[in-house]
């Protein structure tokens, strides 16, 4: 055999188990579905301005082994993640702090914030909440559920608030601080050469090849090596046996303005059910860019099926006991290791991804 590894998926869990087996000396190669490598932290130059192809990533975590491991390939800037919410015309601050409670009520002392949030949710408190509804109005009271959260969740799952897990909307805090930084991670920024700079360099030294599906040929692929690490869909992987895992999917509408700044930020979250995109990106804003020109994308949420890109998973109970059935019949394949955000169906985030596939490689390879 010409490899010790076959890596399926150059995204950064595939990425980062391909820089660990290059470094204890195995060769590895990647073979990479997509005409690129990077996976959906992919970034390409338009107009000299970093494009995040699939969808912002801000990267941030508390996990300072994984923040100093990012470090080594690549430069971040202090980049701290502040989106608005658009809704009816008036813009408000997210995570849900003391800006937006005074943009939305005129309030400026926390007791006077809490004092409505508490009035607002006595007639729906509900202990455990069993949905995002119930999770919600526990949390921000009904104004802000029906402002900024209700349409927004809806467009962005496809169903009913009352029909998703209340899991979802835990990732946001709220805050009765005046603080806009979405992300309670002591760590955070934005690669100042984009993320592909970055992916490269953790690829350096291993056979990648592009455009090349392993599910094409599975048995011609683990010829190549005694270990496969497989970081696709795991209902793919195993043709679908006992029916699809739900996804969402997504499709970007990418324009190019000739002017210098066309909203003031680098993400703007459009909260009203009747806007059709869930949120714009203007890219520059995320390294601070000064070109004359701009790029911006609107993002939209999508169902998913067969053959599209699955970018969520859905992680509601009927799924998460069907991803058990898989999961099982993972776990007899001792020779494939599954992960990454579809190898192992989890709404993962960046940080969280390196840290699975460092805490497996180290696992799998002592
Ligand atoms: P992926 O990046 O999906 O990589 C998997 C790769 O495998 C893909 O390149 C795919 O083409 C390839 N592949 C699949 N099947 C096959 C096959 N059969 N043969 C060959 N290749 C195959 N995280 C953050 O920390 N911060 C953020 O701000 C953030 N924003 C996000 C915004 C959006 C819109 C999305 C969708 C995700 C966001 N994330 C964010 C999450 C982040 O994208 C993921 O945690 C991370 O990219 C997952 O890496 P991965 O390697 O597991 O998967
Ligand atoms: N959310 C919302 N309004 C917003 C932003 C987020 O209701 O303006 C909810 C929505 O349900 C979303 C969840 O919070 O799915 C998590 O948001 P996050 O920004 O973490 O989603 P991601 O970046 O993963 O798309």
């Amino acid at each position: 055999m010409k490899y010790d590894v076959v890596i399926v998926g150059s995204g950064l869990y595939g990425a980062t188990w391909a820089y660990l087996a290059a470094r204890a000396n195995m060769r590895c190669l990647v073979l990479e579905r997509r005409s690129h490598i990077g996976g959906n932290v992919y970034t390409e130059e338009i107009e000299s301005i970093h494009v995040h192809r699939y969808g912002a990533h801000i990267f941030h975590t508390n996990d300072k082994e994984v923040w100093n491991f990012i470090q080594q390939f690549g430069e971040f800037n202090h980049y701290i993640n502040s989106p608005l919410a658009y809704y009816k015309g008036k813009i408000y601050n997210l995570p849900f702090n003391m800006n937006t409670f005074y943009q939305m009520w005129g309030v400026v002392r926390p007791e006077e914030a809490k004092a409505i949030i508490e009035a607002q949710r006595k007639d729906h408190y509900v202990e455990y909440p069993s949905n995002l509804e119930e999770q919600a109005i526990n949390l921000v009271g009904v104004d802000i559920y029906e402002k900024l959260i209700k349409g927004y969740t809806e467009k962005q799952w496809g169903r009913p608030c009352t029909e998703l897990p209340p899991d979802i909307i835990k990732r946001l805090p709220v805050r009765f601080i005046y603080d806009n930084n979405y992300f309670d991670s002591r760590y955070q920024g934005i690669p100042v050469d984009g993320y592909t700079a970055i992916i490269k360099k953790m690829l350096q030294g291993t056979d990648v090849l592009l455009n090349t599906d392993f599910l094409s040929d599975p048995e011609y692929w683990k010829r190549h090596a005694s270990l496969v690490v497989y970081a696709g869909p795991i209902d793919a992987y195993f043709n679908y046996e006992f029916g699809p895992l739900e996804y969402r999917s997504l499709c970007f509408e990418t324009e190019i303005l000739d002017i210098p700044n066309y909203q003031g930020n680098a993400v703007v979250n459009y909260t009203d059910r009747d806007v059709p995109y869930t949120r714009i990106i203007e890219h520059k804003h995320f390294v601070f860019g000064k070109q004359p020109k701009t790029v911006i994308t609107r993002e939209y949420s999508q169902p998913w099926e067969i053959g599209k890109e699955p970018y969520y998973p859905v992680g509601d109970q009927k799924n998460v006991s069907l991803y058990q059935k898989y999961l099982t019949k993972a776990r007899e394949e001792t020779s494939v290791v599954f992960g990454g955000r579809l190898g192992e169906y989890r709404y993962y985030d960046m940080d969280q991804v390196i840290r699975r596939a460092m805490d497996t490689f180290y696992s799998v390879v002592k």
